[in-house]
Formats: C-alpha cells, sequence, structure tokens
C-alpha cells in the first residue's frame, strides 16, 4: 500500500512512500517520512495501491500520527485550493497552517498527553507579587503572566522559571492557583452543549481545583438569543453591569434587527456586505448572528476574523462576555502573538470541534473547523488580510471561497467596504446589509473641519511645529472642558530625515535606497525598511558642519509639539515605537479608557476598531502625502484610514469635531470625507477604475524579482516577459514594462517587478501555470515570487 504525501517544499508534486495497511493510512493524516538525509513531516493526500515510482525508490513511512484526528477533504480541498489560486504547492500552503507541535514528530506522543495548565485565582491575585522578595525577577515575571494571561501551561511556566513547578505547587497550596487538566484530544461530539442548564460536567475540562468554589462554572442560563433582549431597557446605554454573569443585552436597532434576520435566514453560501458607518454596532450583528446559530445546532462552530488582535481588546472581551455561558475553552483565539503552545492547543480545540468559537487574525481562516457554520470578517478592507510573504493569500477572499465550498453564511463587515467587494454587492453578488445610523441613540456621527495649510499661511497665521492654530485652539478646549483628543498621523519615528543644511547631505541607510528615521527617545537613526540602526552623528559626516536638522515629523515630534503648545495637557503616544513590549499597548489603550490622558498622538494602530467614548476631537495631520501616489489604491485606503479615525469622534454623547489640515482642501477625497459619504467616494473611484481598466474590472498578478544588482532583477524580468509569448493563454494577458520597486534596495538586495493583468481571471490563472516551470528554468537572480491579486503595486 502506498500514500502519496504532501510536503513543505517549492515543487508542487506529491511524494510517495510505502506503507504498511495495518496502520489503515487515510488521508488527512499526518506521516513521519524520511526526505533525502531528513525527516519531514508530511500530509497524505491519497492512499493508493500502486505508486508510478520504481519499486526501488520508494521509501517507506516512517511514523504515523494519531494523536491527531485526519484533516478532513473539505480543508483538503481548501488547502488545494489556495495552492492552486495562488500559484504554490499544496504541502506549501498546507504544513505551514498547522502548527508547529503537529510538524514535528518527536512531539506527537506528547499531544496526546492531558494538557495541566495554571489559573490565578483571586485570592492569588490579591497576594502576588507582593507576596515576593522584590529581587526575585523570574519568580515576578511568572506571576505576571499568570495574572496577564488566563491561564499558564506547565511547560510555559517551566521556560519562565526553571523551578515553576515547584513554586506553583506552593500556591496551590495557598489557594493561589488553580490547576486544571484539560483532555485536548477528547473526540469531536462530547462538547458541551450552550445550555448550561445541562450539567457542566460533560466538558472537557477534567478539574482538580485545590481551593474549590473559587473556579467559577458557568450558572446563568444561556442568555444568548435575541429573545432574551425584550427585558432590557435601552437607557442600559447597551453597556452591561460588569458584576453580572448574563450580559444585558441592547435592544437592537431596526437596521441591526434587519440584519440579523438576512443571516439567520439565509440558506446555503450566503455572503453578506454589512457596510456600517463607525459606531453602528456592526460588532453587535456579529454576535447575535453567531448567537442564533450557536443556540440552535450545539455542535456547530464560528469563525471571526478581525485584521489584527492585539489591537482589538475589547472585540474578544466583547465576545467572551456574551458568550461566558459557553464550555470554558470553547472559545479560543488564533494568531501569531500567542505562545506556540498555546496556539497548538487552540488549533486543536478548533480541528476537534471544542471550540464553538475562533477568533482569529488572517491565519485563522486555514484553521480546521469540521462543524463551520458561519463566518465573520470584521474591517474586511483591511490590507492585513493580505499575508505580505510566502503564501501571499488574502484570509478576506480565502473566507469566502471556504463559505461557498461548506454553503454557509459569511458576512464582510466595514464602515469602507473594500471597492472589491463594493463591487460584488453591485453587481448583487454580495447582498448588502446598512447601517447607516450610530447604535446609541445620542452618538450623532463628527462634523469634519477643513484646515486650509496655504489659506492660514497667507492670512499670516503660521502653524507651530505643524500644528494650525485653530487645531492647537481645538485642543485647548478640549483640555479645559475634560474630554479627550487624538492627533492622527501615519508616521512613526521623529522625523523621517535628518539633513545637513550646509551641504545637503541626508542620513540613509548603507542596505537600501532609504532615508533613514529619527528616534530621538532612543537618539538612534532607524531604517523603517531592514531595522538597521545608528547613534545620531553629531556633525554631518560629509562636510563637519555640527547644525543637522531633522526635517519632517513623525509621532515622536508630535507628541513634544504637543506638551509645548497645549501646556499641562497628557500626552500619550501609541505606534509600533510606543507598543513594543508585549502587553505594552493593551496597558496604553487602558490608559485612555480610563481618562489619564488629554491628548492621544499615533498612527493607523489608534484609528483600528477601538471605541473610545471620551473623544470629541480628532485631528488630522500630514495626509495629504497620500493624495498623489504611484499605488492607485493609496486614495482608498487613506479614504479608509481617514474615515476610521474620524469614527473614533464622540462615539457617547460627546459632539464629535475632525479637523483635517490640508494644501488640497477641494480635494473630492476630503470632501466625501466630511459628507460621511462612503458610497459617493466609492462610485466615483469604481467609475475612474472602470475607465482606467484596473482592478476590480481586471485581475492582476505581480512576478517580483530580486537580485545583487538591479540589472540582473529586470533582465530576469525581460527573459520572464518574453516566455509569456510562448504561453497560449497569455494572449488575452497584458504584460506591463519591468520596473524597479520604489525602495528598490533593502538589505542589499535589489528588487524589481513585473505586473501582468487580464479581464479573464481563467485566462491569467491559466497563464501562471503555464508561466511557473518556464520561471524555474530561468537563472541569474535570488529569489522571485509571483503575488496573485498584490494589494501593493
Ligand atoms: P462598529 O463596530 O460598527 O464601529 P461597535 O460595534 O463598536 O460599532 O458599536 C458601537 C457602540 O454601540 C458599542 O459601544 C456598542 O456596545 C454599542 N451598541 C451596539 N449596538 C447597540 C444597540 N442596539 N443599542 C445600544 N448600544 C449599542
Ligand atoms: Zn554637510
Ligand atoms: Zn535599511
Amino acid at each position: 500500500m502506498f500514500v502519496r504525501v504532501a510536503l513543505d517544499h517549492p515543487l508542487p508534486t506529491l511524494f510517495d512512500y510505502r506503507c504498511d495497511p495495518e496502520a489503515t493510512p487515510q488521508p488527512g493524516m499526518l506521516v513521519n517520512v524520511p526526505f533525502g538525509k531528513r525527516m519531514v513531516v508530511g500530509l497524505v493526500c491519497e492512499v493508493t495501491a500502486h505508486s508510478e515510482v520504481a519499486e526501488d525508490r520508494v521509501r517507506a513511512v516512517d511514523n504515523i500520527c494519531i494523536a491527531c484526528p485526519p484533516l478532513s477533504t473539505a480543508w483538503l480541498e481548501l488547502a488545494g485550493f489556495a495552492a492552486e489560486y495562488y500559484q504554490r504547492g499544496l504541502g506549501e500552503v498546507a504544513l505551514p497552517a498547522l502548527p508547529q507541535a503537529l510538524r514535528d514528530a518527536t512531539r506527537w506522543t506528547r499531544l496526546l498527553a492531558p494538557q495541566e495548565r495554571y489559573r490565578l485565582l483571586p485570592a492569588g491575585r490579591a497576594a502576588l507579587p507582593d507576596a515576593l522578595p522584590v529581587r526575585a525577577t523570574a519568580l515576578r515575571r511568572l506571576a505576571d503572566e499568570l495574572a496577564n494571561a488566563e491561564f499558564l501551561t506547565a511547560p510555559d511556566a517551566r521556560a519562565l522559571h526553571p523551578k515553576a513547578a515547584a513554586t506553583l505547587d506552593g500556591w496551590l497550596a495557598k489557594g493561589w492557583v488553580a490547576l486544571e487538566v484539560i483532555d485536548a484530544a477528547a473526540p469531536i461530539g462530547l462538547a458541551q452543549p450552550i445550555d448550561t442548564a445541562a450539567p457542566a460536567t460533560a466538558g472537557p475540562v477534567a478539574v482538580s481545583a485545590s481551593s474549590e468554589g473559587e473556579m467559577v462554572a458557568p450558572t446563568e442560563s444561556a442568555a444568548f438569543s435575541a429573545d432574551h433582549a425584550r427585558s432590557v431597557s435601552r437607557t442600559s446605554g447597551g453597556r452591561s453591569p460588569d458584576t453580572l454573569a448574563a450580559p444585558l443585552l441592547p435592544i437592537l436597532t431596526d437596521e441591526q434587527t434587519a440584519a440579523v434576520s438576512a443571516i439567520h435566514n439565509a440558506n446555503g453560501f450566503a455572503p453578506f456586505l454589512l457596510h456600517g458607518v463607525t459606531g453602528s454596532g456592526k460588532t453587535e450583528v456579529y454576535l447575535r448572528a453567531l448567537a442564533a446559530l450557536l443556540d440552535t445546532d450545539l455542535t456547530a462552530q464560528a469563525l471571526v476574523l478581525v485584521p489584527e488582535i492585539n489591537l482589538t481588546p475589547q472585540f474578544e472581551a466583547a465576545f467572551r462576555a456574551r458568550f461566558a455561558a459557553l464550555d470554558d475553552g470553547a472559545i479560543v483565539t488564533l494568531h501569531s502573538g500567542l505562545a506556540e503552545g498555546e496556539r497548538a492547543r487552540n488549533w486543536f480545540a478548533a480541528h476537534t470541534g471544542h471550540a464553538r468559537i475562533v477568533l482569529g487574525t488572517r491565519l485563522a481562516v486555514l484553521a480546521s473547523l469540521p462543524r463551520l457554520a458561519i463566518i465573520c470578517v470584521d474591517e474586511e478592507h483591511d490590507p492585513a488580510y493580505k499575508q505580505q510573504e510566502g503564501l501571499r493569500y488574502s484570509a478576506r477572499d480565502l473566507a469566502i471561497w471556504r463559505a461557498k465550498q461548506l454553503g454557509i453564511p459569511v458576512v464582510l463587515g466595514s464602515a469602507t467596504p473594500s471597492l472589491e467587494s463594493w463591487w460584488q454587492a453591485d453587481q448583487g453578488r454580495y447582498q448588502r446589509l446598512t447601517l447607516a445610523r450610530r447604535a446609541i441613540a445620542d452618538a450623532a456621527l463628527p462634523t469634519v473641519k477643513l484646515i486650509d495649510l496655504e489659506d492660514e499661511r497667507r492670512r499670516g497665521r503660521a502653524s507651530v511645529d505643524g500644528l494650525s492654530g485653530p487645531l492647537i485652539s481645538a485642543l485647548k478646549a478640549r483640555v479645559e472642558r475634560g474630554e479627550q483628543s487624538l492627533v492622527f498621523l501615519n508616521r512613526r519615528g521623529y522625523a523621517p530625515q535628518l539633513s545637513c543644511d550646509a551641504c545637503g547631505w541626508v542620513a540613509g541607510c548603507p542596505r537600501c535606497s532609504a532615508y533613514v528615521v529619527l528616534h530621538k527617545p532612543e537618539r538612534a537613526l532607524r531604517c523603517h525598511h531592514c531595522g538597521w540602526e545608528t547613534r545620531i552623528p553629531r556633525a554631518c559626516p560629509d562636510c563637519g558642519n555640527v547644525d543637522i536638522a531633522p526635517l519632517g515629523r513623525g509621532t515622536q515630534r508630535v507628541e513634544e509639539s504637543l506638551a509645548k503648545v497645549v501646556p499641562g495637557a497628557r500626552v500619550l503616544r501609541i505606534d509600533a515605537d510606543s507598543t513594543r513590549r508585549k502587553g505594552s499597548a493593551q496597558a496604553l489603550f487602558s490608559d485612555v479608557h480610563a481618562g489619564e490622558v488629554d491628548i492621544l498622538v499615533g498612527t493607523q494602530m489608534v484609528a483600528k476598531g477601538h471605541d473610545f467614548r471620551r473623544v470629541s476631537l480628532v485631528g488630522v495631520l500630514n495626509a495629504d502625502t497620500a493624495l498623489f501616489s504611484h499605488d492607485f489604491r493609496a486614495s482608498e485606503r487613506l479614504f479608509a484610514q481617514l474615515m476610521q479615525v474620524s469614527g473614533r469622534a464622540g462615539r457617547a454623547g460627546l459632539p464629535g469635531e475632525v479637523l483635517v489640515q490640508t494644501r488640497y482642501p477641494r480635494h473630492a477625497l476630503y470632501h466625501a470625507l466630511a459628507r460621511h459619504d462612503y458610497v459617493g467616494f466609492a462610485n466615483a473611484t469604481l467609475a475612474e477604475r472602470r475607465d482606467a481598466h484596473l482592478p476590480p474590472f481586471v485581475y492582476q498578478a505581480m512576478l517580483r524579482a530580486e537580485g545583487r544588482t538591479l540589472d540582473a532583477a529586470l533582465a530576469f524580468l525581460l527573459q520572464a516577459a518574453t516566455a509569456l509569448r510562448e504561453i497560449p493563454a497569455a494572449e488575452r494577458v497584458t504584460v506591463y514594462d519591468a520596473v524597479p520597486l520604489t525602495i528598490v534596495k533593502v538589505m542589499n538586495v535589489h528588487r524589481a517587478q513585473l505586473l501582468i493583468e487580464s479581464a479573464s481571471r481563467a485566462a491569467l490563472q491559466a497563464t501562471l501555470r503555464a508561466w511557473q516551470p518556464m520561471l524555474r528554468a530561468l537563472k541569474g537572480v535570488l529569489r522571485w515570487s509571483i503575488e496573485v491579486d498584490p494589494l501593493d503595486i
């Protein structure tokens, strides 16, 4: 008997191995096989009686993973589709989608072992870390982790502290922590019904808490569905008192009700575009749609995708609170920020059906979910859904495919849908659900005003450090009234350039064709492309002039200026630099929510999804640069970002105001923004795209090449373009000139790209398939890759 196995290898073929029939191999099983001189884990795709490979060349399977139930045919099809569509080998898609623990056969036996994990109890929360010696840093870290994470597994604890087991035993005896034993490999079907009127013992948590009574088993009956909402008065404002175990449900607005029932009544594959203005309560729609489904089908699973899970703690909290009556461990997250062990466990919970709700980032779209019944994609327009390396897939597009494959509803939510999705809805392929009003009765959309910087200058009202007079006054007024403001600019660091007035020298990266960014607090010049860093020089390295000065403005500089022009204001900066440490983003955001901040300055990080309740003013700096980009999607992205960030203002009661500083106050994009007119913007931009033959009216693919020199990269692309002429399907494909990337050199590697496009997706796909083997035969570059549906041109 033979198995045909997919391996994580660029060749798009399956590899044959001999297998003992007694081992009953099945498609979807993982096997450990010899490959060259190594052993690797592969995925069984077929089981056959014959092999084309010569008898003496077929090697034998070493080991089959019995700890992991086989991946379903549907999942194999999903991986197969992604591989084919994105021009990759099946194994290159399937294996990286699995948790690391499954890809290492030496760890398979441990998978079956029950998982021990520790949870901090209230008594421990009160006692720790004060009970620990000040210098016991490792112990303190252990206590810290326990306090921050929901639980800590025994191996993770050991990794933090070599004697963790003994310490935790001590804490267990003191009643500070509880020990739980989870049987991760328990088969599907044992998943506990949500209705907790049924005894809460059938679930996978086997228990052994030393201090009983503290480990909370949900006691309230599940109050998920809309019916329970009736008794709750609207005046609660939708916020449930934290003390109640079963959350109060807000009364849905008419628009929300219509959306929920459309989703609920859907039959089979049903793609929805939930277009809801910021603050219209899209989350509530997902919650109700899920509740309705999970209430009626006690084994159904839901997948909810968000662009960046670390930035949406409120989102996760809302799901955990609403579905608190679900079995422990029935809501899991999947994202790259998880520790490896936790990610494996969560993946397993999804794969075995224990997890009823999977909340995750783009990688979760490839999770194994045997009972998947609904998918929600929040902020579906977000570019973060596109993987930018390796398999360059769009999680949103794969979500649609998956829903179609399974015949289930998929909800794409956004205040500013991608033009691709908007166009699908225009054509009637997606059903549009509109939430035009904010959910909270007294929260109107903010007024948007444009501050004409040229006009300010002509009137002799100079800006101070890039902050215009009207913006400064508005900020001061908010501070006086005790309201919060948000200042948005999409550039981190202190200044994007450091230059010498005397000779024109600008600090550049030695490895990239890019300027380095000045980071003042860190006293460093840093390359944002490769991470190269150096100290700020005292004088110009070219002419010795000591008067070298920063050019332009980043968040650090604006933070500094704000402290100067709005004296006494508590200014907080949130960007990739200030949140580098794990968990620090959450801490900073809590400060904002707690009202400990007057002015928040930040990059798009602050624009995404946060429900800031006291922000009444948003200032936008430096948005103009994106208006004239060579990338045709730049204006779509800018519009979405500005709508998002504007949406942070005036969410609860306080009237919101948005001030945009610009040199182009008459630009159509700003006009649409001022009128909150996504529809007008989308329709106008789509019309332009149609005239210009741009996506979504054509389909594109990008061939990128990286060489030691630019010439090498361009020569490769030229040969590639010539090869295209031999492909019949390429007759319907337009080939553009090979061009260097905007930042042509990164890490001493030179990069160029070749764009091809077609009005026919099938022609483009056929061309790419025929092209691949030709490209493999070409030489002269370090690397090349194909990206289908590229987002960055
Ligand atoms: P969006 O994701 O559309 O920007 P959110 O889901 O963040 O909006 O909702 C905005 C706020 O409105 C949240 O505080 C939410 O709790 C509240 N909310 C949602 N639906 C209702 C409702 N029907 N009644 C009252 N408040 C609601
Ligand atoms: Zn100089
Ligand atoms: Zn660099």
